[in-house]
């Protein structure tokens, strides 16, 4: 990978190699930090980069940071204007994944939230395909459960709470699949490592709600607006069971770093007819019309970066 040429850093732009903490720092220890994966996607026709619902983005990050007790001092428009900064700077011209991170960056011991300082920083770098599965995904069930709302709350993107998803995705590479899904405790369909996951069953478009275990994915919002809208399909919000994943005609994930992948077997098992559903293309071709600005009503979730500066004053 390579690195970023700059970071956002406690308010300033500073050259990425810069921006270090030390090995005593809380959430390095502790995993008490937050974070934001958003997308800047290149639009060649109008050689302008789009940042993918950038404010919604910054606007759950902030929520992460409250259920962590962290007091930002930062709106979303203003971590909005920032990353504009910052990708000026970097003057990409290709699609990016953009990181903003907030965590407790004091160095010093002891399990706590109170009383810590939280520092907050925003990297930005090219980057493709998180997952290279365009064609379909084999996913196996985890035998790890979702981390629950009692335990560290799915709802915000808490550092800490990856561990569950890393096991996950480890067990699952180690025997040869592409990712996991995870049930919650109760043993109902909650979402992938990195992405919320969506079944077509007689003729509706399922997604587990809210309160089973998932994070509010902004991907998952737009894919059910997307499907509601245009393609004028029944989007139901409810708790799905395990084997409804089975019966499925069709199942895609979704989420900012991977788009939109089919899932076209689960567990060895095809799910309808082991292709991508026609429903999945549908989805899959205007959510990325949508983020690269070509679709006029959704251009609002669209904000250019206009043009790089030539000379940018680092501090
Ligand atoms: N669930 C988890 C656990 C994730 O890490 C992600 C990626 N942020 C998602 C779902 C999808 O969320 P979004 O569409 O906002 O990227």
């Amino acid at each position: 990978m390579v690195l970023p040429k700059f970071a956002f850093f406690d308010g300033r732009i500073v050259p990425y190699g810069e921006a270090k903490v030390g090995l005593l720092t809380h959430a390095l220890n502790y995993g008490t930090g937050c974070f934001a994966g958003v997308r800047a996607f290149w639009n060649d026709d109008e050689e302008q980069l789009f940042i993918f619902r950038a404010r919604d983005h910054f606007q759950r990050f902030l929520e992460s940071a409250r259920l962590l007790a962290m007091d930002l001092p930062y709106s979303a428009d203003e971590l909005v204007e920032n990353l504009v900064a910052l990708l000026r700077a970097e003057g990409y011209r290709e699609d990016c994944y953009i990181r903003p991170l907030a965590f407790l960056s004091d160095e010093t011991i002891g399990v706590r939230l109170q009383g810590l300082t939280p520092s907050v920083s925003i990297v930005a770098f090219p980057f493709g395909k998180y997952l290279d599965r365009d064609e379909g995904a084999h996913l196996t069930v985890s035998s790890w459960r979702r981390i629950d709302d009692a335990v560290i709350p799915p709802r915000g993107k808490v550092t800490g709470g990856y561990i569950n998803s890393a096991l996950a995705k480890n067990d699952a590479q180690k025997a040869g699949f592409d990712d996991a899904i995870l049930l919650d405790s109760r043993g109902k369909v909650s979402e992938a490592t990195v992405s919320n996951v969506f079944l077509v069953r007689k003729g509706q478009l399922l997604t587990p709600q809210v309160t089973d275990g998932v994070l509010e994915g902004i991907t998952r919002r737009t894919v059910i607006e997307l499907a509601k809208r245009e393609l004028g399909i029944d989007v139901v919000e409810r708790t799905i069971d395990r084997t409804e994943l089975l019966l499925a005609d069709e199942a895609f994930l979704a989420g900012t770093g991977i788009g939109i992948v089919p899932i076209t077997r689960v567990d060895h098992r095809p799910i309808g007819n082991g292709q991508t559903g026609e429903i999945t293309g549908s989805v899959r071709r205007l959510y990325f019309d949508a983020a690269r600005g070509k679709l006029p009503v959704y251009r609002s979730w669209c904000r250019p970066v206009g043009t790089a500066i030539k000379r940018i004053e680092v501090a």
